[in-house]
């Protein structure tokens, strides 16, 4: 989930930057614009109050009536609470009436409007300039005189006005803090916005990148909720259907390898019951025998019960092979095998481990039980008898039992003491049973 701040901050800022820097760059065009044109409304009144002082000052100064002209500059100072000096001056640039303070110095008295804004103050200068016709009318009735008329084309006076600017600024300050508030508010909103655009986007993937990390690390069956991934939920839909597929092959994957491990298994159990039994006899074969015989010592040692050891040999056997034939041979051998399998309990163990020689270990059992059990296959084998083309055969067994005892400590060491009793009773005569002696003996 590292990565999960940066594409929340990177969407964010994706969202909300363009947001910001349109709303700013408009602020800016029109807050210059709108500074402008309120400069400009400015200069325009200024003008124009200077303008209109300017036509009414014209006759009263022609007239040389300075006390009307005064009166004049005197109202218009006080009818205007911006307006802070009000001058006017003669042709010759003397000062005829003033009102007001005037600071700064003078603009230079020129035949044209000037205008000069320093600091928060704008100052006008206007020519005052007489209508010829009028002029000359009034001129030769009141005086009756033919005097050459005044040169129109140089001004009869000045009017300067100097108008505080104050209320521009305030104006100015206004806007600014709007603009600041404006921008403020349009942010807050970008902000707004792009945090919700950005978690409803970042929560969906956090919860699908979750789930996918849970697939990954083996919980097949973790899902995502595509109600709760909104725009997402396509994505959190194709990720469920991925992980239900993933399962699906997984557990078809785990079935085939079951049944595959299953045969192999059960191939291997056979190819092994097979090397352990005697194909002929179906008891088992010398390997089989000697290892579970070891399992069982092992056994007995560990609970010191009894164990007991018979080595049984066919007698005369070549003699019946010569006689009859191998068939028959192998026909005795599994008769015989038989036999001595009737004779056994549940835990008593078989094997045939040679020609015509077999070993029967007889756990939970000493040495006298196991000579009874010995006596009785003697005896079932004296008694019994195969068919050879038509004639009975009967055949012999001779035994030697050995019980374990806890010195030895191997089979080896107890099949060499059976044996050993085994050849003392085909010494002996054959057909009978002998015990060992004990080990060391
Ligand atoms: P003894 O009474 O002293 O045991 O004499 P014996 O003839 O039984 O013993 P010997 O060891 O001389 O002969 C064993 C014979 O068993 C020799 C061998 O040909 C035969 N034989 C070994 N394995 C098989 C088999 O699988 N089938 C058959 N038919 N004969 C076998
Ligand atoms: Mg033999
Ligand atoms: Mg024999």
């Amino acid at each position: 989930m590292s990565s999960k701040p940066g594409i929340r901050a990177r969407l964010w800022l994706a969202a909300a930057l363009p947001t910001v820097l349109v709303v700013v760059a408009l602020l800016w065009v029109f807050l210059s614009r709108y500074a402008e044109d309120l400069t400009e409304a400015w200069q325009e009144r200024a003008r124009v109050a200077a303008t209109q002082l300017a036509g009414a000052a014209e006759f009263p100064l022609f007239a040389n009536d300075i006390e009307t002209l005064q009166r004049l500059v005197e109202a218009s100072h006080k009818g205007d609470s911006q307006l802070r000096a009000v001058k006017v001056f003669d042709r010759d640039g003397r000062l005829l009436v003033s009102a007001g303070t005037l600071q700064g110095g003078l603009l230079p008295l020129e035949a044209r409007v000037q205008l000069e804004i320093s600091g928060e103050r704008l100052t006008v200068l206007v020519p005052i300039e007489g209508s010829p016709a009028a002029r000359v009318d009034l001129f030769q009735e009141t005086t009756g005189l033919g005097l050459p008329q005044p040169d129109a084309t140089t001004p009869r006076g000045f009017v300067l006005m100097q108008f505080g600017l104050e209320s521009l600024e305030r104006r100015r300050s206004e806007l600014l803090a709007w603009a600041l508030a404006a921008t403020l508010g349009a942010m807050l909103l970008a902000t707004l916005l792009s945090t919700a655009i950005a978690s409803r986007v970042t929560r969906p993937i956090g919860q699908i990148s979750l789930v996918v990390q849970r697939i990954a690390s083996g919980s097949l069956d973790a899902r995502t909720n595509p109600q709760h991934c909104g725009a997402l939920s396509g994505l959190a839909q194709g990720v469920n259907e991925m992980a239900q597929q993933v399962a699906m092959t997984q557990q078809e994957l785990r079935q085939q390898v079951e049944l595959a491990t299953r045969e192999l298994r059960e191939q291997k159990e056979a190819a092994e019951r097979a090397a352990r039994l005697d194909a002929l006899t179906q008891v088992l074969g010398r390997r089989g025998f000697t290892e579970q015989a070891h399992t069982e010592i092992q056994r007995s040692m560990r609970y010191q019960h009894p164990l007991s050891l018979l080595m049984i040999d066919i007698d005369h056997f070549k003699t019946i092979n010569d006689t009859h034939g191998h068939a028959t041979g192998d026909a005795v051998l599994l008769h015989f095998a038989q036999l001595l399998a009737r004779e056994l309990r549940e835990n008593d163990m078989i094997g045939r481990i040679g020609g015509e020689e077999f070993a029967v270990l007889l756990p939970n059992s000493n040495a006298e039980q196991a000579a009874r059990v010995a006596e009785r296959m003697r005896e079932a084998v004296a008694n019994s008898q195969i068919h050879v083309r038509g004639q009975p055969l009967h055949f012999t067994a001779s035994f030697g039992v050995a019980e374990f005892q806890a010195q030895e400590l191997s089979l080896e060491s107890l099949m060499a003491r059976a044996d050993a009793a085994l050849y003392e009773a085909k010494r002996q005569g054959r057909n009978r049973v002998l015990l060992a002696n004990p080990p060391g003996v």
